[in-house]
């Protein structure tokens, strides 16, 4: 059974020593595009004793894993699931902050199509800077590679598997499914329905999914809100989905919320879910083995 250990107070995580049989899941940024100081880019640590990695590296990643003492050097690979700014933004960053701290080895970062000349324009976007204080010889690159060359050997314990999502304009979009042990968690990406979520999702034990949120008047009155509502997924979506596919745990994320609170969609969604749905909240962390323990925790559904 799960079980929730609630804790109010940031921790500091930096000296936990994690078995090799826990997984550990952190939000370091769970906004949107827009700023806010509290909920910044999308981005998700997951790690286990040997290995780290991170899905997408939105605006702020660098300053989240300074706050829990992350010095980036166990990270050696980061998946991006689409180009939208909000999920790519802080991988300059990133990056450059990582060389600043003398990180030794490469860092791969695994994206759509398109990848490699994304990383080739950072490349170019900071060759003066480069040149200023390494003179040219910077100890770790980034090494972008498409989905088709992940590594998930047998020496992985964490294997990553991108699966095609549904996000309007966007023909290249991806989330991810996170395979640790007879674990399985599931990042959604930005997505609208699709059949596709289904198939992917089922066995599911933790489904960390995005959602978009107003109310009717906003939505009747504002053209722009309804193109964006096609791209995401809804209330009435996310309540499909979640009875096709029964997560053991549901955390909402990357909310796009328009006068409505997090409060008002638990409660819509409880009305035809039954299972456990939560909101991610930045520094929330999650360890993940015999037990789900929730540290940090977000909002949950009354
Ligand atoms: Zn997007
Ligand atoms: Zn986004």
């Amino acid at each position: 059974m799960i079980k929730f250990i609630l804790i109010f107070i940031f921790l500091i995580f930096a000296n936990n020593s994690y078995s090799s049989n826990v997984l550990n899941i952190t939000f370091l940024g769970t906004g949107s595009p827009r700023p806010d100081i509290n909920k910044l880019g999308p981005s998700v640590l997951i790690k286990n004793k040997n290995e780290e990695i991170i899905l997408d590296i939105g605006r702020g990643t660098t300053l989240r894993l300074n706050q829990i003492g992350n010095d980036f050097s166990k990270i050696k690979d980061i998946y991006i699931s689409h180009f939208h700014f909000d999920h790519i933004v802080g991988l300059p960053d990133f990056w450059l902050t990582s060389n600043l701290w003398q990180k030794k080895e490469d860092t791969n970062v695994y994206g759509p199509k398109g990848i490699k000349s994304f990383c080739n324009s950072i490349r170019n976007a900071f060759k003066e800077d480069i040149k200023y204080r390494y003179n040219k010889n910077i100890k770790s690159n980034i090494n972008c590679f498409n989905f088709s060359k992940i590594n998930n050997d047998s020496l992985k314990k964490i294997k990553v598997l991108p699966f095609e999502n549904s996000h309007g304009h966007i023909d290249n979009s991806y989330g991810f499914k996170i395979i640790f042990k007879d674990k399985k968690i599931v990042y959604s990406g930005d997505t609208t329905y699709s059949e596709n979520l289904i198939n992917n999702y089922i066995g599911s034990d933790i489904l960390i999914h995005e959602i978009i949120a107003t109310t009717s008047k906003i939505y009747q009155n504002n053209k722009k809100l309804r193109k964006v509502f096609s791209t995401h997924t809804s209330i009435n979506q996310i309540i499909k989905i979640l009875n096709k596919t029964k997560p053991k745990l549901t955390i909402l994320n990357h909310a796009l919320l328009f006068g409505v609170s997090e409060d008002f969609v638990l409660s819509e969604i409880g009305k035809k879910y039954k299972g456990k749905v939560i909101f991610s909240k930045d520094l929330m962390s999650i360890d993940l083995g015999e037990e789900l323990n929730i540290f940090n925790i977000g909002n949950i559904k009354k």
